[in-house]
């Protein structure tokens, strides 16, 4: 049982949310599209197609096989970046519980990156046996990233990156690194360097903040990561920042995530 928390509404108002997402003010039949529609034993029969459907046929909860209020819990906690340790503790669930539907909340979200342009920010950061490429447009929310399956970075990897996520003549800004040298020679930026010896780090700093903010945001709700889930939180991670809207209510979450797949 979950606690009576305020911020997990009833069954029948996690329902009446519910409804109001999937088919909006009226219930139409998902085979036909029909509004004749009866209730029948908690489920919904057209009476056109005859077909029978329930309130989440064709959306990805439609196998859960937890109650709607523990799911809400979960959400929940997810959106609010509540540690995998406090979220069992609160919704009764095991580890492996918890962990496994943060993932399903998460492989839902929707993919926001775009293509990068003005004052573009770009460098790496270096986990067990991966690397990872993130770049920043400079006074926004738009990132790119881009997980390298081994523990360097070079050249080629950079310019490819490049090639897909930074709009021609766009300034770039990075280290001292050696898999920018003549970078412009690639790709067609205007690239200038901050030399980190001698103390230079106005032209990186927004990126590197955000390499803090992703070590911090791992450790903090996943205690621990696998190289198997990595690159996953830092997908999560991203959407988090750039989009933050979707994580300001489980009911957002879902708004956004939830669409019904047609079953015809
Ligand atoms: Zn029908």
């Amino acid at each position: 049982m979950i606690a009576a928390l305020n911020q997990i509404p009833s069954e029948a108002k996690i329902k009446k949310q519910l409804r109001l997402i999937i088919f909006g003010q009226n219930v139409s039949c998902p085979h036909c599209r029909s509004r004749r529609i009866i209730v029948f034993e908690k489920r919904y029969r057209c009476r056109r197609c005859r077909k029978r459907f329930s309130l989440l046929s064709g959306t990805w909860l439609a196998d859960m096989k937890i109650s709607l209020r523990t799911m809400y819990a979960l959400l929940w906690c997810w959106t609010q970046r509540i540690p995998v340790l406090q979220t069992e503790k609160l919704c009764h669930l095991s580890e492996k519980a918890v962990r496994h539907w943060f993932r399903v909340f998460r492989l839902h979200l929707p993919q926001v990156e775009a293509v990068l342009e003005g004052k573009v920010q770009m460098d790496e950061a270096y986990f067990k046996n991966l690397s990872l490429i993130m770049a920043k447009q400079v006074g926004s929310k738009h990132l790119a990233h881009q997980m390298i399956f081994k523990n360097s970075v070079d050249k080629t990897e950079t310019a490819r990156f490049l090639f897909h996520w930074v709009k021609p003549n766009s300034k770039l800004q990075t280290d001292g690194g050696a898999m920018y040298k003549k970078i412009d020679q690639w790709w067609q930026v205007k690239h200038r360097v901050d030399i980190h010896k001698r103390f230079e780090f106005g032209l990186t700093s927004e990126i590197e903040g955000m390499f803090g903010n992703l070590r911090t945001f791992i450790r903090r709700m996943y205690h621990h990561t696998s190289p198997e889930y990595l690159p996953e939180y830092v997908s999560e991670f991203c959407v988090r920042f750039s989009s933050p809207e979707i994580f300001s209510s489980p009911n957002d979450y879902l708004s956004k995530t939830l669409k019904p797949v047609p079953t015809r």
